[in-house]
């Protein structure tokens, strides 16, 4: 099945700069920023610059180099809030959500990184 993707999605608007957004991170291929109605006191969300639905689509398609790029990003997102367990932080949850059953609301791929506090045990 192909990955249709939309490009008037609201990421994909943030991206052009036609819709403002608390920008954390911004790198070749990725942008991190806080996510408009935060689920936690670190809410931030990870998302590639190129035009891909889901993780799958992500990891299936995006170069090399988007992909480390993504991943290092990741990381320097978990050092500027604090959240690493490793150098001092609490602790933190990637999530992403794909497709319907994964309860996606914005169909472009994003992690979503999330600290600040206990957030419990959750698989699903
Ligand atoms: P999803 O359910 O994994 O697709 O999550 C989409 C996330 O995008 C939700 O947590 C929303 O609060 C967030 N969101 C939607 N619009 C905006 C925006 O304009 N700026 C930042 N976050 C947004």
């Amino acid at each position: 099945m192909p990955y249709a993707y939309d490009p008037q999605n609201i990421f994909a608007r943030i991206l052009r700069g036609e819709i403002p957004n608390k920008t954390l991170l911004e790198t070749e291929h990725t942008l991190a920023f806080h996510d408009i109605a935060p689920q936690a006191p670190v809410h931030v969300l990870v998302i590639p610059k190129g035009a891909y639905v889901t993780y799958d689509h992500f990891a299936r398609d995006a170069s090399d180099a988007e992909i480390a790029d993504f991943h290092r990003a990741v990381a320097k997102v978990c050092e500027l809030t604090g959240v690493q367990p490793g150098e001092g932080g609490e602790g933190f949850r990637a999530i992403t959500n794909a497709g319907d059953h994964g309860a996606q609301e914005v169909p472009h791929f994003h992690l979503h990184i999330l600290g600040g506090r206990p957030l419990g045990r959750m698989l699903a």
